[in-house]
């Protein structure tokens, strides 16, 4: 409608203005040929010694190309000398007054096809006014050209003014179909369906606008669908400690026991309860890492200093697991990664090298530098990882032996936590890992030069 409206006033404003500019130019183009004619006649005419009907008529003659529809020569009092209709008496009209006040004049007028011109001029003999000439023409001809060509303008933009509104609402309804379709779909994934799509054809900017919505869509559905996987696998999870919390204390309810059962069941409980405590925690860092929390900054670090602390941390399990564990940080190099993340990362890999590993096995931890890469093994002479669960490790809640890894306090969210601090810090983790035997992982971050960026 607004492109309608501006174009219509456009069209308006165009059509005004060639009529009123062609107008102009046939106006200046009459007056001056009519005043041409006017003022030659009067010039003739001054030649003359005396101003009568006889010889006014035998000048006229005399000139002969003249083109007139009426001519009148008045004296100086706006009586008539001659008339080309005959008429006689005074001649008052408002183009002679005007010339026998010394002046030019020219008047136009376009009606109904007809142009009806006047002109009048005074005539000097001996530098005074002695009469004048009135000159009239009507012009069909140059009239009927004028009207024509209004005409054609007219028509040309009406017709252009009809189009354009065919075209706009042919337009803007099938604009607006295709709008509604998406603000449809939009209703449809709003009452919670995610799989829908819009189909859109065309080849335009709502063809770009249904395909980015389709793969917001999608984006919302992927991440709706490991929500609702993670909840139910966290609900799952924190469902069997409650579950065996629950079972242990009724049994201490309901059974006669004695106090060493009692300690024993009681101790139970605590475990559990320490395990769900573990749990929500280690939840609750995965879901900080995930969330767009502001991070803390990072900072380039050796490596070395870092894996001494996880490795005197984990001394103590180490011993009861009877797992030795050796180091090679000599080949240290910098990184850019805040220092908790790294301490986190090596501290849930190491744990998992003794978690997993047999009596009397051994962990390793190494660093290792190439040209612009980083990289920090964990080496454990353990149970290993089958291929089949080893796309699985970094999943959430996967654990390959539940039963192991529930009773090393596990909760399968180790490895998804050390991967997402991982990615989010431009780094790579893999492993490798044989059954039986042990199981290698190494992450690798890029590589800084302290002294050249200090
Ligand atoms: P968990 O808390 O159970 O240790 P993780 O996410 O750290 O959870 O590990 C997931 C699973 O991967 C573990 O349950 C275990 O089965 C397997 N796993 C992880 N690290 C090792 C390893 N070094 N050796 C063998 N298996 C491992």
């Amino acid at each position: 409608m607004t492109y309608v409206v501006i174009t219509f006033f456009v069209l308006l404003f165009l059509n005004l203005y060639t009529s009123g500019v062609s107008m102009r130019l046939f106006y200046s183009n009459k007056e001056a040929s009519m005043l041409e004619k006017a003022r030659m006649t009067a010039n003739e005419i001054a030649n003359l010694d005396v101003l009568n009907t006889a010889a006014i008529e035998e000048t006229i003659d005399r000139i002969g190309s003249l083109t007139f529809t009426r001519l009148v020569v008045t004296d100086a009092g706006g009586s008539i000398i001659y008339d080309s209709e005959g008429s006689a008496g005074y001649a008052l009209f408002p183009q002679i007054v005007t010339a026998l006040e010394s002046n030019d004049v020219f008047t136009w007028h376009f009606d109904d096809g007809v142009m009806r011109s006047v002109v009048a001029t005074p005539i000097f003999q001996y530098d005074s006014i002695s009469g004048c000439v009135y000159m009239m023409e009507y012009d069909t001809e140059q009239g009927q050209l004028m009207d024509s060509l209004q005409r054609n303008i007219f028509t040309v933009s009406l017709g252009l003014e009809i189009g354009l509104l065919v075209f706009a609402f042919v337009f803007s309804g099938r604009y607006s179909r295709r709008l509604r379709k998406i603000m449809n779909s939009m209703q449809i994934i709003q009452e919670g369906d995610y799989t829908h799509k819009v189909n859109l054809s065309g080849k335009d900017e709502l063809r770009v606008l249904g395909d980015e919505f389709n793969d917001l869509t999608e984006r919302l559905n992927t991440s709706e669908n490991k929500r609702r996987q993670f909840v139910s696998d966290a609900s799952h999870e924190l469902k069997t400690p409650l579950a065996t919390i629950k079972l242990l204390s009724d049994s201490i309810l309901q059974n006669e026991m004695d106090q060493e059962t009692t300690r024993e069941f009681v101790t139970d409980i605590g475990n559990e309860a320490d395990r769900l405590t573990r749990m929500t925690q280690k939840l609750l860092s995965l879901t900080k890492n995930e969330g767009n929390v502001a991070q803390i900054e990072a900072e380039i670090i050796y490596m070395a200093p870092t894996i001494e602390r996880v490795v005197k941390m984990l001394s103590g399990i180490a011993e009861t697991n009877q797992i030795t564990i050796q180091t090679d940080l000599s080949n240290d190099s910098a990184v850019l990664i805040p220092e908790d993340d790294l301490y986190q990362i090596a501290f849930n890999l190491a744990e998992n090298g003794i978690k997993y590993n047999q009596p009397g096995g051994t962990l390793q931890i190494s660093l290792h530098k190439n040209q612009d890469m980083a990289a920090l093994r964990v080496t454990d002479t353990g149970v290993g990882i089958p291929p089949d669960a080893v796309g699985h490790v970094f999943e959430r809640f996967y654990r390959v032996d539940k039963a192991r890894s529930r009773a090393s306090g596990g909760s399968g969210l180790g490895l998804s936590i050390v991967r997402s601090i991982v990615e989010r810090n431009n780094g790579e983790i893999s492993l490798q890992s044989t059954v039986g035997k042990g199981t290698v992982f190494t992450v690798e971050f890029p590589s800084f030069d302290i002294e050249e960026d200090a």
